[in-house]
């Protein structure tokens, strides 16, 4: 639908015009007219989606330009996000030039706050804990208020800004319009809109539209400690301008910055504990450019828009499917293509399968690039940008330089050449180069282990804890030898130590879980199948790299960095050995004990 269409201001459609958006957004198209109507109106639809304009455009027409006070409140749950908000809203307003707008939040100086706010703000963004400090001291007046937006509605209650919100709107007019946007609809916002919205259209925005169509997926498996390596292969071959990398933890963002910065990206990140002085500093480099490769943890990024960004990387899998649609959204927004590259690990090809459920695609599986590929990466890049630098001409004048000094020299041209590439690329190792791939398919266990089947799984609303303790308390052994639990929505993976799995089948039988009868069995399937990288296939690269144009300054430091090949023992293959080895861990006599479990607890020392 075009913005025309939508009986908004000729001032907002020039903005709109200039900010280069073509076409309403399935959201704006619906919750645009919906609140023009004066309706109260939830708008539900995933990250990306063009909610900030959803909300902003009839916030604008809401307001009185000829009123200088404050009508429109808008909670946003972070300080970055209502510093993007209002930014918007500026270049919307940006031909109304009466319209004020004010960002407020915490850790501003209240006294400039205050100040802005006494010279007629009428729009007001800020984060719930601030605007009611604002309410409180009754700094602005909230009389006129005639709209209250919630931004990121389920980010603000897991932040735990319900109360906050709630005051906010029991302390404005209720005749005021009340407008709700979320990307998830937990009870909480239900409840909250129940209490203070009336009439109210829900508008959702169905999966189908959501922008990870436009994405592509694929997925590399990889060990854990070659994750950092097979990021800086990815990262050299496909060149983003920018890309983010999602991690699971803190410690993990902090530990990749430093690694990534040590080894010559501009890089850096965001999480939950930095300061938020930090933070700010890291996303202006990142939408400057100065910053390449941005590092972030779910929370930190949540929201947070930063347009032209060409690839994601899962440098973990999210724990949490949503997640996986929200983080890869950052990528082909608003119709551009976008990458999305998960990387596998272990237990996370489960995950993996999980997730492709829940978003209904398939993520297809890349063999991890050799350093040949990035070699030929590397050297494709810069042919096509010596094409470039050929075709816009005016090299005469050096021709004739390199000529006369070629033929001065011993060397030819094409060694000249060969010698700027090396200079410019250099040195790529391609010896000791080959990440080690294993295969993770769900028939793979740890070694000493043996992996059981349980026929109820996540549906049946049964948790790992509740599996755990039917093992441990029918079987009679400790819960710490009970290995990885794998719960699927149907079924669940468990892994014991390969010389109690009778035992334990045995104590299964015609047992209930949460009152369900379970069937428990050994799973079929293979073991671990390893086998060696030979250099995947760099197709598929191309149509990536074509479009770059610059190489990665200082990034030539790729001494196939040691520390990440060196082959470490994997301490997890060596649990069951060792386990085997503990004395007190005799089956055979567990066997002839089998009828009195309380004895074998107390073998078990607890
Ligand atoms: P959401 O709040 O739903 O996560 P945003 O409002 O942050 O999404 O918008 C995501 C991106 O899409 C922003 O860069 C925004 O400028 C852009 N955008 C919004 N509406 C449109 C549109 N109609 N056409 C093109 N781009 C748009
Ligand atoms: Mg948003």
């Amino acid at each position: 639908m075009k913005f025309e269409e939508l009986n908004i201001d000729e001032r907002i459609l020039k903005a709109v015009e200039d900010l280069g958006y073509e076409e309403a957004s399935p959201i704006q198209a619906r919750a645009i007219p919906a609140c023009l109507e004066g309706k109260d109106v939830i708008g539900q639809a995933q990250t990306g989606t063009g909610k900030t304009a959803a909300f902003s455009i009839p916030a604008l027409m809401k307001v009185d330009p000829e009123v200088k006070k404050l009508q429109v409140v808008i909670l946003s749950p972070t300080r970055e996000l209502a510093v993007q908000v209002s930014g918007e809203i500026r270049k919307l307003a940006k031909y109304m030039s009466d319209v004020k707008v004010l960002p407020v939040y915490g850790g501003q100086d209240i006294v400039r706050q205050i100040k802005a706010l006494k010279s007629g703000v009428q729009i007001m963004v800020g984060t719930p804990g601030r605007v009611m400090d604002h309410m409180r001291r009754k700094t602005v007046k909230f009389d006129d208020v005639s709209m209250v937006i919630l931004d990121e509605a389920d980010e603000m209650l897991d932040m735990g800004f319900r109360e906050d919100i709630e005051t906010i709107l029991s302390e404005t007019t209720e005749n005021r319009q009340t407008v709700l946007f979320s990307a998830t609809m937990p009870k909480p916002i239900v409840e909250i809109a129940e209490k203070f919205q009336h009439d109210t259209e829900h508008i959702k925005v169905v999966k189908k539209e959501l922008t990870v169509e436009n994405i592509e997926q694929y997925y590399y498996e990889v060990k854990a400690r070659n994750k950092n390596e097979l990021l800086c292969r990815l990262v050299d071959i496909y060149n983003p301008k920018l890309a983010v990398v999602f991690c699971n933890t803190k410690r993990a963002v902090d530990e990749l910055i430093s690694e990534l910065k040590g080894r010559g990206y501009f890089a850096d990140g965001i999480h939950g504990d930095m300061k938020q002085a930090q933070r700010d500093r890291v996303m202006d480099d990142f939408r400057n450019g100065r910053c390449e490769i941005l590092i972030a943890t779910d929370v930190a990024a949540r929201g947070i828009d930063v347009s032209n960004v060409d690839m994601v990387f899962n440098y973990d899998l999210p724990q949490d499917d949503e997640y996986y649609v929200h983080r890869i959204g950052r990528t082909g927004r608003a119709g551009k293509s976008g990458l999305a590259l998960s990387f596998v690990s272990g237990k996370e090809a489960y995950k993996l399968k999980d997730i492709e459920r829940y978003c209904k695609t398939k993520i297809k599986n890349r063999p991890l690039p050799s350093m040949d590929d990035v070699k030929n990466t590397k050297i494709d890049n810069l042919f096509a940008k010596i094409k470039d630098t050929i075709e816009e001409g005016g090299l005469s004048e050096i021709r004739e330089l390199v000529e006369e000094r070629i033929e001065l020299e011993d060397y030819t041209s094409i060694d000249a050449v060969a010698a700027l590439i090396k200079m410019t690329i250099g040195d790529i190792n391609t010896e000791h180069d080959e990440l080690e791939v294993v295969h993770y398919d769900a028939s793979q266990k740890r070694e000493g282990m043996v992996r059981l089947f349980i026929n109820i799984g996540k549906k049946d609303k049964v948790t790992p804890a509740n599996i755990l303790g039917a093992i441990a308390g029918e079987s009679g052994i400790p819960g710490k030898y009970v290995g990885a639990i794998d719960m699927l929505d149907n079924y669940t993976f468990v892994e014991v130590p390969e010389a109690i799995a009778d035992d334990v089948l045995k104590a299964m039988e015609d047992v209930t879980i949460k009152g369900r009868s379970i069937v428990m069995e050994k799973a079929s399937g293979r073991g671990k199948k390893r086998h060696r990288s030979k250099g995947g296939d760099s197709h598929g690269f191309r149509s990536f790299t074509d479009k770059k144009d610059g190489f990665r300054k200082g990034s030539d430091s790729k001494d196939s960095d040691k520390k990440s090949f060196s082959r470490r023992s994997d301490k997890s293959k060596d649990k069951s050995s060792a386990f085997k080895k503990d004395k007190s861990f005799d089956f055979k006599k567990d066997k002839k004990d089998k009828k009195k479990k309380p004895s074998m607890k107390a073998l078990w020392g607890k």
